[in-house]
């Protein structure tokens, strides 16, 4: 099979660490990639939120099946493009894709398929927004209804604050969203689809604040591990049938069938289980984890997505034992990060057993040095016997790699292995 694998980040590197592991697969080609994919495959220097470019490549080098990585590519159309064409594709249409673009067509679909989430409101002007805030009381939770990468929501007690995200959220006609604040731990649970057969990936939680106890501002994710000891067992059953698949039945009703990654964020209330926010792709950086413990064939696996073949598959094969990552950040983040400063250690952090170090945000200056080049920068990856000794690996490894100004959490995975 020839692979051609969509984006740049930690979840690509390790989408295409699992896709390569996996014997069918005879060329990996990653578009455009970042120096972790080039040790794997062949990057690609195209913009993978160009259908038509992505087109042109995934035909002339004959491409089996295109996995797309990132939203934004999906929100794009490049989806659309490709199964136009007659070309497997593992990631939705641009319109099944909305139940990430917007956050409004998650909650009209939530609610056609009477799936539990958030009450809210969807706001276009300020009277609302206030009249909302006063109706869900504090925390507020205040969502901006485009694509924000993970970072256009705001929790927070300060209701200034709270206003003042809703009125930017609101600059230039947006909408935004005001939610009742779900109070619980969250989980987030992948499940694949075919378009109609839904399949569970294992559990993982992800840690979005940028400062240990969950302390200052969201980011894109600061680390996560998996499996979580704390979940009843029957946690990913349950989740597949009142929400995952009454979400992917719903989008074929409406004849925009969901086939790819079906991201579920919930929360764990005292009421039951809650729809925090869907995605439409991978989670980065729960991908890490997740597919580190996956025996299964991932590039068979996502084939049979693209092929409508997903029941043929049995349920899917796991490594035994668990599995941490720590993200190093660059100094600024989740503001602007500075870039272009060397990193170093990578050897010796690979030396520690169980460990992978995930390139996110590098790049490689002329004269071939590995520097930082985006917020988060490196994605430090370590399986074990069990959590307690993933995690030790995983800030083993840590320690090894030196970026000037880098930040980390240090509490990844502590609570649940009762260091916290
Ligand atoms: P989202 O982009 O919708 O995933 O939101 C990012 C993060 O904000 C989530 O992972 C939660 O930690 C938090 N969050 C979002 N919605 C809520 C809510 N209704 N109640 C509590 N926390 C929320």
């Amino acid at each position: 099979m020839i692979v051609l694998l969509l984006g740049s980040g930690g979840r690509e590197h390790a989408l295409a660490r699992a896709l390569k592991a996996d014997p069918s697969v005879t060329r990996l080609l990653v578009a455009p990639g970042n120096p972790g994919t080039e040790e794997l495959g062949d990057n690609v220097a195209i913009d993978a939120n160009d259908p038509q470019q992505v087109l042109e490549l995934a035909q002339r080098e004959h491409a089996d099946l295109v996995v797309v990585g990132p939203e934004a590519p999906l929100v794009a159309g490049v989806a659309d493009v490709l199964r136009e064409a007659g070309i497997a594709v593992f990631g939705p249409n641009q319109a099944a894709a909305q139940l990430e673009g917007s956050k409004a067509f998650a909650k009209e679909i939530m609610a056609a398929a009477e799936v539990a989430t958030a009450d809210a409101a969807t706001c276009t002007d300020e009277a609302a927004v206030q009249a909302a805030l006063d109706k869900f009381g504090a925390p507020y939770v205040v969502k901006a209804d485009g694509l924000a990468a993970g970072k256009g929501v705001v929790v927070t007690s300060d209701r200034d604050a709270a206003v003042e995200h809703a009125l930017a959220c609101l600059e230039g006609g947006g909408q935004v969203l005001i939610e009742e604040y779900l109070d619980g731990p969250e989980v987030s649970l992948f499940c694949l689809s075919d378009g109609q057969t839904v399949v569970p990936l294992q559990p993982a939680q992800d840690f979005k604040r940028i400062y240990d106890q969950g302390e200052g501002p969201n980011t894109g994710g600061m680390g996560a591990y998996s499996p979580l000891p704390w979940i009843p067992a029957d946690l990913p059953a349950q989740v597949v049938q009142s929400v995952a698949q009454p979400v992917v039945t719903e989008l074929a009703k409406r004849e925009m069938p969901f086939v790819g990654l079906l991201y579920c964020g919930l929360a764990l209330t005292s009421n039951g289980v809650r729809v925090v926010e869907f995605n439409a792709r991978f989670g980065d950086p729960e991908t890490q984890v997740v597919l580190s413990l996956l025996k299964s064939p991932l590039a068979q696996v996502l084939d049979a997505c693209a092929r409508g073949k997903l029941a043929d598959f049995g349920p899917l094969e796991w490594e035994p034992g668990a599995s941490v990552t720590v993200v190093i950040s660059a100094a600024g983040y989740p503001g602007t990060p500075t870039k272009g400063d060397p990193i170093t250690g990578l050897d010796a952090a690979h030396a520690i057993p169980g460990v992978h170090v995930i390139h996110a945000g590098t790049a490689l200056d002329e004269e071939g040095q590995l520097v930082s080049n985006g917020g988060r920068v490196l994605s430090v990856t370590a399986v074990g016997e069990d959590l307690a000794q993933a995690r030790e690996r995983a800030y083993q490894a840590v320690e090894q790699i030196h970026l000037a100004g880098s930040h980390h959490r240090t509490d990844i995975a502590a609570e649940a292995v009762g260091q916290n």
